[in-house]
């Protein structure tokens, strides 16, 4: 095998940190991630993944690029835009040649209560990359009822907010943000009508990403146990301990078991 195409070396750098090492990397090549929205947050949580050494990413998304996206999106360019290719192709694509040890699964469908099932088969965490708080709670129910964590994450503007939802350790969306809330109760909602700017979806999804990782490496005591938010252009960061939202006994999800969005 001639140098160039020894591959073996490529996570040297990432092996090094010592609390991660070989052992995480081989962890992360054995992780299946159901990676929903390749939109913003999820084009580069795609891409941070596929680099990092994740084994396994199923991408699930049906829209297709617009030159409207693409000063807040990874992956995409102006030629995909003018084409109008589906997103789900074009991160498919661009992940095969980032990282060809990293198998990229389409799903190019909207992730409903019809297609979840088969979008998440297989897959031990969820993350989260969508722009609406209805697929969000179909996402929770998902995860309380067949016990599999979800890293979530919202923007607007610039800010954003980030959490890992671990069923049976942390509160589940419903505890955290009741459905009947009023909008904007204290949490950042992702709306895709209101104005972003782009190095907000980076730096959050970043931190999803990182969450991924420290999971899916083994490392899930350090995972955050923290609701993160970050407001970029007011230079403010807000910590809440998620142990601190459970709503025990009232919960109609995690606590009654009820799952009406699934
Ligand atoms: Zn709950």
């Amino acid at each position: 095998m001639s140098r160039k195409n020894d591959k073996t070396n490529r996570y040297d750098r990432q092996t090094l940190f010592r609390d991660f090492g070989t052992g995480g990397q081989t962890k992360l090549a054995e992780g299946r991630v159901l990676l929903v929205g390749v939109g913003g947050l999820g084009s580069w949580i795609s891409e941070i993944l596929a680099r990092a050494g994740v084994g396994y990413i199923r991408i699930c998304d049906n829209d297709r690029v617009d030159l409207t996206n693409i000063h807040r999106q990874a992956h995409y360019t102006e030629a995909d835009a003018a084409a109008g290719i589906l997103k789900t192709e074009a991160a498919a694509k661009r992940i095969a040649e980032i990282n060809d040890g990293c198998i990229v699964d389409v799903f190019a469908e909207r992730i409903t209560r019809e297609t979840i099932h088969r979008a998440a088969k297989g897959c031990d965490l969820i993350v989260d990359a969508v722009d609406n708080f209805e697929t969000r709670y179909l996402i929770n129910d998902f995860s309380v009822k067949y016990n599999i964590p979800w890293v979530s994450g919202g923007v607007l503007e610039a800010e954003g907010q980030v959490m890992v939802l671990i069923p049976g350790k942390t509160p589940c969306l419903q505890c955290i943000l009741p459905p009947d809330a009023e909008p904007g109760a204290g949490h950042v909602l992702t709306l895709p009508d209101s104005g972003i700017l782009g190095p907000t979806v980076a730096a959050i999804a970043s931190l999803q990403a990182f969450e991924a990782v420290k999971y899916l490496s083994g490392h899930p005591d350090e995972v955050s146990p923290y609701l993160t938010k970050i407001n970029f252009w007011e230079n403010t960061v807000q910590r809440m301990q998620l142990a601190n939202l459970r709503q025990t006994d009232r919960c109609p999800c995690c606590d009654q078991r009820r799952f009406v969005y699934l």
